[in-house]
């Protein structure tokens, strides 16, 4: 599985690059892309039906967040389900998210939208519209460390007898890019194995901090 940038470049441009990833990881590849809000629903439904031609399983941030009638636009049009969330708060504002009819996959993100406790309601407040929650995770190893706690703890959306990847069982971004707030943070940093990070077995999050890492990039 994985996920990939869209949005800096022409629609067309990233239609040659949503080609040559599916033509290089092959048909039976899982495949997301994050566009981080950068288009109007128009382009944003060109783009996805980009996305739907090659498969793709998930279409996430294809508008503002505050473009709620925009987001329900470009999901009716779309096959590809439509995910988004990281940049909303509460359980008020998922409300309001859940029923406009945004997206399909809700993406709370634990830092943001008002910590685990927060994460289980807006999860309850999903469910009761049949929609999944794959909690956001982006930045530092302790969020990292949180969001794998959540993402262990969830039951599948829909309930099935068979855990199936993104279908009904909740994924984890496991970012790739240098981020020394995540592999220089933590005293034992995260280890990425056939696909799968091991959840921390220590107690609290499971994790302890290098203080020494927190003192080189102390700014205040
Ligand atoms: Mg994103």
């Amino acid at each position: 599985m994985l996920k990939m940038k869209v949005g800096l470049l022409p629609v067309r441009e990233d239609g040659a690059r949503v080609a040559a990833v599916r033509e290089a990881l092959g048909d039976g590849f899982q495949l997301l892309a994050d566009a981080n809000h950068a288009y109007t629903s128009s382009t944003a439904i060109a783009m996805g039906r980009v996305l739907e031609s090659a498969g793709f399983e998930c279409f996430e941030e294809p508008v503002p967040p505050e473009d709620r009638s925009g987001y329900a636009r470009v999901r009716a049009a779309l096959d590809v389900p439509i995910s988004g969330g990281e940049a909303e708060y509460t359980r008020y504002g998922f409300r309001d998210f859940i029923n406009g009819g945004c997206v399909d996959i809700v993406q709370p993100d634990i830092c943001v939208c008002g910590g685990i406790s927060e994460v289980q309601r807006i999860v309850a407040l999903a469910t009761a519209q049949n929609l999944r929650t794959i909690p956001h995770v982006w930045g530092s190893g302790i969020a990292l460390s949180a969001g794998l706690h959540v993402c262990s703890a969830l039951p599948l959306a829909p309930h099935a007898h068979r855990a199936v990847p993104l279908q009904n069982e909740p994924v984890i971004e496991f970012d790739r890019t240098h981020n020394p707030l995540r592999d220089d943070l933590l005293v034992q940093p995260f280890v990425l194995q056939d696909g799968y990070v091991n959840v921390p077995t220590g107690p609290g999050l499971g994790v302890e901090v290098n203080m020494e890492v927190v003192e080189r990039y102390r700014v205040a």
